[in-house]
């Protein structure tokens, strides 16, 4: 019986000099799924020749990928092997001469990685809109899943949604959470107030509306309004229509740390896991670390309250990215939530009252502390006035004081802006090392008249491996990889994706080693990702020979549907 070589990636074996690495051996593995597929062409050798124009219009994939370094999202070390799609599976990975697998079309990889698709657990791709359904600075990072509806803003309406998305198409697999502070929005509005009795009953009923229509779980949000206004009661109870469904709590929680008058960092980690815990949810915080400079160096404490949690046999998880930067709204940085209570027009009204007002002026001060200050906030919004400028010069621009430009500006409506430096490197990286840690972008998509936006939209997902793998050797790439494919599959209970397996969905990213990078930076943060060779999302190419095809062949995936 022939051999896959199988290869060991660790800290001392960059993608760099993997050719340079000891061939381990690993008794092949039979395929049992698929012998024989498509129709008789020529077999290549494995490893050798030739790129062959795949999946011609109209013809379902057929299509053997030879000589792939295969990292299959289990964690486990890399092994060469050809891997076979037909149609939108898997349907063979293994030794194609040995098993005289036949496809329309070869392409050989020569060692280029093909790993399962990733996915992005917390995501705000804007699939509602045509100039972003594509989702290209998504799709180029490797990304063919995308986690939406997070930040408790997630509709209950997704039947509609969904419908809007299979007609239109869409550039990658999405599914959501309904949102916790979406339907306290619609039913209370944004009073600072507990609902009533009946008021929770409709709430507990929009939720249920939620889960029947295909949500995963219930995201919150209750660093923002209005989800803010709620107790920890509230959302359990809507947790617990959730848990009739095996669902998940998906959280930006109370308190990352950088919450003004806020219950603490650590308080804030507690209350989730109580909240999924009370509810019977697994729990994911989307996107965890640690905000402000008062609490760098203090993410070890963070994800000991989460190791604790899953030694007493919770299953408690989080996802990151790995920028020092947050993006927001700046209401939600520089208005304290009692200011915003009652809804834009009421705050309004209170910016105008002068003895309010000059409350404000020291409270949103006090916020801006936490977050160093107005010169590190810098505007990502597409009006070309603010776009990259900092809070401090648009102040200045404007001769009126830090709160009175927050206040004019709001009045405006809502602005998009980033906080700098609100992370830390230390923090970042050790929360990448934690057995539970998965990856997100929590990137918006880009409006066509925006220059500056955070680059974690374009390479959220590259950088972590360009960062922390290839720099820093905090963690090796198939911890890596598979902390963007199966883990976060196991979690969300996605029974056939996030491996490279025979039968799974054919979700795969072909990967240059040693070109895959990020070039998003925040001042050119609108540069795609580098390195995905070929991007097949359900079985069809999205990118192939680093061109983008602008086939949508994303789909919406519904919990406990087939
Ligand atoms: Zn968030």
């Amino acid at each position: 019986m022939k051999t896959i070589r199988r290869y060991l990636i660790s800290k001392t074996h960059s993608p760099r000099n993997l050719a340079h690495q000891t061939g381990l051996t690993h008794p092949k593995k039979k395929s049992t799924f698929v012998r024989f597929l498509g129709i008789g062409t020529t077999i290549w050798a494995s490893g050798h020749l030739s790129c062959a124009p795949a999946g011609e219009a109209g013809q379902p994939t057929s299509v053997l990928f030879t000589n792939a370094l295969v990292l299959d999202g289990s964690g486990e070390a890399a092994f060469t092997a050809d891997v076979a799609i037909e149609d939108n599976r898997i349907t063979f990975v293994g030794d194609a001469n040995e098993d005289a697998i036949a496809m329309r079309d070869t392409i050989a990889l020569d060692g280029l990685l093909l790993t399962p698709g990733f996915i992005d657990m917390h995501s705000h791709v804007n699939l509602e809109e045509e100039y972003s359904r594509p989702a290209t600075e998504f799709i180029t990072q490797g990304i063919t899943t995308a986690v939406i509806g997070v930040d408790g803003i997630g509709t209950p309406d997704l039947a509609d949604l969904y419908e809007q998305f299979e007609a239109a198409g869409i550039g990658l697999n999405v599914l959501s959470y309904v949102g916790h502070g979406n339907i306290r929005q619609r039913v209370l509005g944004m009073d600072d107030r507990a609902p009533t009795e009946a008021e929770l009953d409709e709430m507990r009923a929009l939720t249920r509306k939620g889960m029947e229509e295909g949500a995963f779980g219930i995201s919150s949000g209750l660093f923002y309004t209005p989800g803010y206004y709620a107790e920890a009661t509230e959302v359990i109870e809507l947790g617990k229509v959730a848990a009739e469904y095996d669902a998940i709590y998906d959280t930006h929680d109370r308190d990352l740390g950088g919450t003004y008058k806020g219950i603490g960092y650590l308080n804030s980690i507690r209350e989730a896991i109580q909240i999924g815990s009370a509810s019977s949810l697994r729990v994911i915080f989307s996107h965890f670390n640690a905000q402000g400079v008062a609490n760098y160096g203090r993410a070890p404490e963070g994800a000991a309250l989460i190791d604790s949690a899953r030694t007493a046999g919770l299953e408690v998880t989080a996802a990151q990215h790995v920028y020092t930067s947050s993006m927001s709204s700046l209401r939600a940085y520089t208005i304290p939530r009692w200011a915003q209570a009652g809804g834009p027009e009421q705050m309004a009204r209170r910016f105008q009252h002068p003895d309010t007002a000059q409350i404000l002026n020291v409270q949103t001060m006090e916020m801006l502390e936490i977050r160093g200050g107005p010169a590190k906030i810098v505007f990502a919004d597409p009006r070309p006035e603010f776009n990259g400028k900092t809070l401090a010069e648009v102040a200045e621009q404007r001769r009126l004081t830090v709160p009175e430009t927050v206040r004019e500006l709001i009045g405006d409506g809502n602005v998009w802006v980033m906080t700098r430096d609100l992370y830390e490197v230390d923090n970042t990286r050790y929360l990448a090392t934690m057995p539970w840690m998965m990856t997100c972008t929590d990137g918006v998509s880009t409006m066509p008249t925006q220059d500056i936006t955070h680059p974690r939209a374009y390479g959220g997902f590259p950088k972590k491996i360009r960062q922390f793998v290839n720099e820093d050797q905090a963690i090796d790439l198939s911890f890596a990889i598979r902390s963007m494919t199966g883990l976060a599959a196991d979690f969300l209970r996605l029974p056939d994706r996030g491996y490279v397996r025979e039968g799974m969905i054919a979700d795969i990213a072909i990967i240059d080693p040693n070109r895959f990078t990020d070039r998003a930076t925040y001042e050119n943060p609108l540069r795609l990702s580098e390195g995905v060779i070929h991007l097949l999302v359900n079985g069809t190419f999205a990118i192939q020979d680093e061109v983008i095809t602008d086939d949508r062949a994303g789909k919406v995936i519904r919990h406990n549907s087939p």
